[in-house]
């Protein structure tokens, strides 16, 4: 495209709330064949709620939670954020624990009267030698809710099922770039049945899924290898890495700052659609002569 359509692209695109970078992330975007998108905040909402809780025998839920309070009260997850706003809303006092860590695409842990607690994902309290009560927590995957848990040492004291809406226009949107010819993927460090779940609901068919942080770039590179021209779409901290090895990476919404620093794209209203405007942009301003 010539500097005068580069110049006219960016601007149209910066009223509509498209912030192209660079000329190059305008002249990339129309070579895209593949799409991948995450699916916590970019798919859904980003604002789970508390829906299901399920103490273990012998086990007060009001403890659990006071346990469970006191450790997302120190993540800055947006599934922290929802277990925080459940045990407030039930006006548990959190316990008082130390040693917190965040361990990321898993849970959190820390310790409580000298005995280790952790709060995560079935995978991951499996790793610290947790029993998983299966039956439950993949029920509650299969209607799209992610199921984390609170355990003291080995035992599990309750499980949390956690619901987030999907953006309403999820569906047009996936829909409107498959008719264009894109190969959308969803890419999630959530569990493989809450990704199905999800991604039926939008029409997406292909599901990466219980892919860790680091991982996330690295699924990125292998579809780069496979010859593709790859988008990436996402909101939050996890998905800078993989947004830096995209193509052309996408940032949306109110995002965390470091996903907005490494896009090439911002996509200021939060709203899927901002990508087939995205995508329209980038062709008109290769094809036209302003
Ligand atoms: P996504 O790719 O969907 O944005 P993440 O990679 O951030 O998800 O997290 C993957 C999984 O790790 C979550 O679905 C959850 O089970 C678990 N997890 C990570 N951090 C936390 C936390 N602070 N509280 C609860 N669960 C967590
Ligand atoms: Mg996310």
């Amino acid at each position: 495209a010539t500097p005068t359509a580069i110049m006219v692209g960016t601007g149209l695109g910066a009223r509509a709330g498209i912030l192209f970078r660079n000329a190059d992330a305008l002249e990339q975007t129309r070579k895209l064949t593949t799409l991948v998108v995450d699916k916590t905040g970019t798919l859904t909402q980003g604002q789970p709620a508390v829906v299901d809780v399920q103490a273990a025998e012998h086990v007060s839920a009001q403890d659990a939670l006071a346990l469970a309070y006191a450790l997302e009260s120190q993540s800055e997850h947006p599934l922290a954020r929802a277990v925080v706003n459940y045990a407030r809303a039930q006006d548990v006092t959190a316990a008082e624990i130390s040693g917190f860590q965040a361990v990321p695409g898993q849970g959190v842990r820390a310790e409580y009267q000298g005995h280790p607690i952790a709060l995560g994902s079935p995978a991951y309290l499996a790793t610290l030698g947790c029993t998983i009560d299966h039956d439950l927590t993949q029920s509650w995957q299969q209607q799209g809710r992610t199921v984390v848990g609170v355990a003291q040492g080995q035992t599990v004291l309750a499980w949390f099922g956690l619901a987030d809406q999907i953006r309403p226009e999820a569906q047009e949107a996936v829909a409107t770039l498959q008719q264009q010819g894109l190969d959308v993927v969803m890419l999630t460090g959530d569990n493989a049945r809450v990704a199905q779940a999800v991604a039926q609901k939008v029409g997406i068919k292909t599901v990466i899924a219980g892919v860790l942080p680091d991982g996330k770039a690295a699924e990125i590179r292998k579809l780069k290898e496979q010859g593709k021209c790859v988008g990436m779409v996402g909101d939050g901290i996890n998905d800078a890495p993989a947004l830096a090895s995209a193509d052309v990476g996408f940032a949306i919404g109110a995002g965390a700052d470091i996903a907005l620093e490494t896009a090439d794209v911002v996509l200021m209203r939060s709203n899927l659609m901002a990508l087939v405007d995205a995508l329209s942009l980038s062709r008109a301003t290769v094809s036209k002569i302003w």
